[in-house]
C-alpha cells in the first residue's frame, strides 16, 4: 500500500490546531482522532510506510485490549486492519514452571474474545488508510522531522521541520511528541526522564506453524524470565524469550536449527512442528518523562513513557492517551490560554498516574518471577493458586486485561 506524498514545502507557513511529530501507531491514530473532531493537524513522520511491510513475516506484534479495539473502532480505524494481520485470542494462560495453570478465558465474562494480536505496521497503516480515504483536515508529510519550536505569540509555536534539503515552518497551538522512547519533541523540550534498563532482553523468534492456528495465548514464568507464545494469522506465532543480555546475545549467534533445538528444550511443548523464519531482540527499558505537558507541548505513547512488555501494555496506555487527549480537548478553543492549561493539567495527572501504576505493576512481576529465592517462590505459588481459586479476583485479573 502507497499513500500520496504531500512535500514538505506545500505546507509552508501553513497553521495547524496541532502539529503531531511521529507517525507511528500512536500518532497516526491520535492524527486521526483528532481530525475527526474538526481540528487542523500536520502529521510529521520521518520515515513512510514500505509496501511490503505486510507480506514479510511479521515481527513486531501487539496485544491490543479491548479497550485500544474499542476506540479504534471509534475513529474508524480497527476496520482497516489487514485481517491476515490480525489474530484475536480467547484465551490466555499463564503458570510458574512445574505449578498448576491459571487460565483466563472470554467465554467465563461472555465475551468474543480477550483481545488481538495484531502487526504494529498493520496498526499503523489502518491510521493512514483511515486518513486517506477521509476529508479531514489532516496533513501527512513523510520524510520530514523537528528540528526546533519556540513561542511565536502566547497562542501559538512556530515549529520549524526538514525533509533533509529544505526547512520549512508551520504554525500550530499545540506540538505532540508522539515520536517514541528517544522523543525528539521530549529533548527540544527539556523535559527529562527516570528509569531504567531492565537487566532482561526480549529475544522474539517469529515461526512458521505447522499445527492449525491457536486462540490462546500463553507465558511460563522461569527463574530466567518468561517464555511466551504469542498466536498469530496465516501459520505464524511468535515465541517470546526473555532472559539475560549474555543469553540473548548467545542466542543470537545460533544457527536457525540450533536455535530451534534450544527453543525445545526450554519452552513448553508446542502443539505442533515448526519453523524458524525471523528473530529480533529488544533492549527493555523502562522511562517516565518527568513531564508529559509543558506549555503547548504534550507528550503521547512511547515519548512519555516506555514500560516492560511483560504484559503487553505499551501501546495500549499509548492509546490510552490519545483517547483523553481527545476527549479533553474536544469542545476546547485552543487559543484560550487558562482553559487549554487546565485541560492538560488534567490530561498530565490522569494518564501519568495511569501509566505509572502500570509500570510499577509490571516491575512488581519482573522481580517476583524472574528469580529463584525461596519466599518469593511460596508468594508466586500462594498468588496464583489464589487467582485460581478465587473467581472473583480472576474477573478482577480479567477486567485488567481488557483493558477497561
Ligand atoms: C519487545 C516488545 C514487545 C511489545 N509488545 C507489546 C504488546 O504486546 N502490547 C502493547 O501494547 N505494547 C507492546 N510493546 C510496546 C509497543 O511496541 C510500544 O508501546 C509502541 O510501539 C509505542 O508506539 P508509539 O507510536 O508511541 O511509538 P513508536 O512505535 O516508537 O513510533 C514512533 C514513530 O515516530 C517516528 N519518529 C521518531 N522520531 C521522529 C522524528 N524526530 N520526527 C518524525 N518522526 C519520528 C518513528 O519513525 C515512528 O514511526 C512492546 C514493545 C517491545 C519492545
Amino acid at each position: 500500500m502507497t499513500f500520496s506524498e504531500l512535500p514538505l514545502s506545500s505546507i509552508a507557513n501553513k497553521q495547524y490546531d496541532a502539529v503531531i511529530i511521529g507517525g507511528g501507531m500512536v500518532g497516526a491514530s491520535l492524527a486521526l482522532g483528532l481530525g475527526q473532531q474538526g481540528k487542523s493537524v500536520l502529521l510529521i513522520e520521518k520515515g513512510a510506510p514500505q509496501p511490503n511491510w505486510l507480506s514479510e513475516p511479521p515481527l513486531r506484534v501487539s496485544a491490543v485490549n479491548r479497550y485500544s479495539e474499542t476506540w479504534l473502532r471509534e475513529i474508524n480505524s480497527w476496520q482497516e486492519i489487514d485481517e491476515a494481520s490480525s489474530c484475536a485470542f480467547k484465551r490466555l494462560a499463564t503458570w510458574e514452571k512445574g505449578t498448576p495453570v491459571v487460565e483466563f478465558s472470554a467465554d467465563d465474562i461472555n465475551e468474543t474474545h480477550l483481545g488481538s494480536l495484531i502487526r504494529n505496521e498493520a496498526i499503523q497503516i489502518a491510521a493512514y488508510k483511515a486518513l486517506e480515504q477521509s476529508a479531514l483536515k489532516v496533513d501527512v508529510v513523510f520524510g520530514a522531522v523537528i528540528t526546533a519550536y519556540s513561542q511565536k505569540t502566547d497562542s501559538k509555536l512556530l515549529v520549524t521541520l526538514t525533509d533533509g534539503e529544505t526547512e520549512t515552518n508551520v504554525e500550530s497551538h499545540l506540538l505532540i511528541g508522539a515520536d517514541g522512547a528517544n522523543s525528539k519533541v521530549r529533548q527540544l523540550s527539556n523535559i527529562g526522564t527516570s528509569g531504567w534498563d531492565y537487566q532482561q532482553q526480549c529475544f522474539s523468534i517469529t515461526i512458521n506453524t505447522q499445527f492449525e492456528q491457536q486462540d490462546i495465548t500463553w507465558q511460563e514464568f522461569q527463574p530466567s524470565g518468561p517464555k511466551a507464545f504469542l498466536p498469530l494469522n496465516n501459520n505464524y506465532a511468535c515465541l517470546i524469550w526473555y532472559d539475560s543480555k549474555e543469553k540473548v546475545g548467545h542466542l543470537k549467534s545460533l544457527s536457525l536449527d540450533n536455535l530451534k533445538e534450544q527453543v525445545l528444550t526450554t519452552f513448553p511443548e508446542l502443539p505442533g512442528d515448526f519453523e524458524i523464519v525471523k528473530t529480533a531482540s529488544f533492549p527493555l527499558t523502562r522511562r517516565q518523562a518527568n513531564s508529559y505537558v509543558k506549555n503547548r507541548v504534550v507528550l503521547v505513547g512511547d515519548a512519555a513513557h516506555t514500560i516492560n512488555p511483560l504484559a503487553g501494555q505499551g501501546v495500549n496506555l499509548g492509546f490510552k492517551d490519545s483517547a483523553e487527549l481527545i476527549e479533553l480537548l474536544g469542545d476546547t478553543d485552543l487559543s484560550d490560554i487558562n482553559k487549554l492549561n487546565q485541560r492538560l493539567s488534567v490530561y498530565q495527572r490522569n494518564r501519568k498516574g495511569d501509566s505509572l501504576v502500570m509500570s510499577t505493576a509490571m516491575d512488581g512481576f519482573y522481580h517476583l518471577f524472574s528469580n529463584d529465592k525461596g519466599l518469593l517462590k511460596s508468594f508466586r505459588h500462594l498468588l496464583l493458586s489464589a487467582a485460581n481459586a478465587l473467581p472473583s479476583a480472576k474477573l478482577k485479573v480479567m477486567k485488567k486485561a481488557l483493558g477497561f
